[in-house]
């Protein structure tokens, strides 16, 4: 199996780039987490994440985090509950199931890219862009900080 490579620094500009255009559809904030390794699955990781990094406080409760642990080879995403109660728990299988086929193939970036759209398309349908709309949460991607 072919060995995952990390996500280079243009690539975290991008996908920086990609949270912004989608987030510029929707009131939504979607975020992206990397690191390499964790001892917790993904999901709880993530949902550990979600809380650590204030994703919990958006006033329509409609943050999307998106969790990768490169070396583990693990991934989950995860929404708050504005946004779970309008998609549904078969929206983010679907999700995950396009981010597997990437991953696969060790295409980490192209994966997370996907995911970011994706996510943005649903925040999109159910929370549109309103005037006035803030960025709520920072579009930077988090790699690899290790204290959360
Ligand atoms: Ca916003
Ligand atoms: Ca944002």
């Amino acid at each position: 199996m072919e060995t995952l490579k990390s996500v280079t620094p243009g690539e975290l500009a991008e996908l920086k780039t990609t949270i912004s255009e989608a987030e510029k559809r929707t009131s939504g904030e979607i975020r992206v987490f990397i690191e390499d390794h964790s001892e917790d699955g993904p999901l709880d990781r993530a949902a550990y994440i979600f809380e650590k990094i204030g994703m919990k406080k958006t006033s329509l409760n409609n943050g999307v985090l998106i969790y990768v642990a490169l070396k583990d080879r693990k991934f989950s995403i995860i929404g708050d509950s504005g946004i779970h109660a309008k998609v549904g728990s078969a929206f983010w299988d679907a999700i995950k199931e396009k981010m597997t086929g990437h991953f696969k193939e060790g295409r980490i970036f192209e994966g997370l890219k996907t995911a970011v759209r994706d996510s943005g398309e649903a925040l999109a349908t159910y929370f549109p862009y309103t005037s006035g709309d803030r960025d709520e949460l920072s579009n930077d991607v988090i790699y690899g900080e290790p204290k959360v």
